[in-house]
């Protein structure tokens, strides 16, 4: 089969066997996948995937092959599987943290970091029986895997903020998981959805996702702005999904007392570096505000849940899918997220 495979620093494709499945595994033969910032990030270095590893993380198919412990799939049929595929049985997958299963942080994120990944023409999913889902007859391949990361990840903040009914929020970040965060907000009944980001642009997708108003750091006085925006309040929930670490001060000034910051990124900032609350925004330290920090929930039962919305027609995911490719140009869409093309969300890599 082809695989698109890490190689001193860039993105590959080459030949490898098969795989055939372990007793709790299922092999799924590719039909669509994509690509997101953080396979670049393995891949240059960020997260130290080693050369010759199968990337990606994003991916859809057909049961090929059930390992003999597996229940519930058989050959032939459409599956979906989230980005993290936690064993569901381990400390942190126990007390709920299944996104750090194996007791690491990110630890479900195992999918072409420390194993081989889904972006080839075959892919295994381990621990199938929690983490594959079937996809319904009514969605979309190229839909589905957009619920693979952009809505498994992206809707885990609004989930956990847990917005009150006609709240508000802000979203900080509007790269495909603040796009996700976007369309949970509103699916969580949000009643107005601020996103905000470095620069203009992508205010269209954001607003067919649920925004009702598009802030943007290089025209606007965000912070002035939300204040007007909610009376002087700030917003009941912000979520931080930029992974800027000066975005997270912005996040508690914008909420208002009482309110939750839920941080859904992981920020890129020196080991040693600290996060900064300002004290005043912060209520002088008794502001009741609560901070959260998660990360993408895993699993089937959620994963069913995520594809159901699509199913019954509560959310579009179509606008975005931005970039459409062939695998045999994976190389290409590769590069082209690594370089951060303007436009681009989800590139849909089609087998
Ligand atoms: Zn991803
Ligand atoms: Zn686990």
């Amino acid at each position: 089969m082809r695989a698109l495979v890490a190689r001193e620093g860039a993105a590959r494709i080459e030949h490898r066997p098969i795989p055939t499945p372990g007793d709790t595994d299922v092999v799924v033969r590719t039909t669509a996948a994509s690509l997101c910032s953080a396979d670049v990030g393995g891949v240059t270095g960020e997260f130290a995937v080693a050369d010759g590893t199968i990337i990606g993380h994003e991916a859809v198919g057909v049961v090929h092959a059930v390992g003999a412990l597996v229940e519930g799939f058989t050959p032939g049929q459409r599956v979906a599987v989230s980005s993290g595929t936690a064993c569901g049985h381990c400390l942190n997958c126990q007390r709920g943290a299944d996104g750090h299963c194996g007791n690491t942080v990110w630890g479900a994120y195992s999918s072409g970091v420390s194993r081989d990944g889904s972006l080839a023409e075959y892919f295994t999913v381990p621990h199938a029986t929690r983490n594959l889902a079937a996809i319904p007859d009514e969605v979309e391949d190229a839909i589905a895997v957009c619920v693979t990361d952009t809505m498994a990840s992206g809707t885990t903040g609004p989930e956990a903020a847990r917005i009150p009914l006609g709240g508000s929020v802000a979203v900080f970040g509007q790269g495909h998981v603040g796009l996700g965060a976007v369309a949970g907000a509103r699916l969580l009944g949000a009643g107005r959805v601020i996103t905000v980001k470095a620069r203009p642009g992508g205010e269209e997708i954001a607003t067919a996702l649920g925004a009702d108003i598009c802030l943007n750091l290089s025209e606007h006085d965000v912070t002035a702005e939300i204040s007007r925006l909610t009376g002087g309040t700030g917003v009941d929930c912000a979520v931080e999904a930029s992974g800027v670490m000066s975005s997270f001060p912005r996040a508690v000034e914008a909420t208002r007392i009482g309110g939750t910051i839920v941080v859904l990124s992981s920020f890129t900032g020196t080991p040693d570096a600290a996060l900064s609350i300002p004290l005043a925004q912060w209520g002088w330290g008794i502001g009741d505000k609560t901070i959260l920090s998660t990360f993408a929930r895993t699993g089937s039962e959620r994963l069913a849940r995520l594809l159901r919305l699509v199913q019954a027609g509560r959310v579009d995911l179509n606008p975005l899918i931005t970039h459409r490719y062939r695998f045999d140009q994976a190389e290409q869409a590769f590069a082209d997220v690594a370089a951060r093309v303007p436009g681009l969300v989800k590139p849909l890599i089609c087998f």
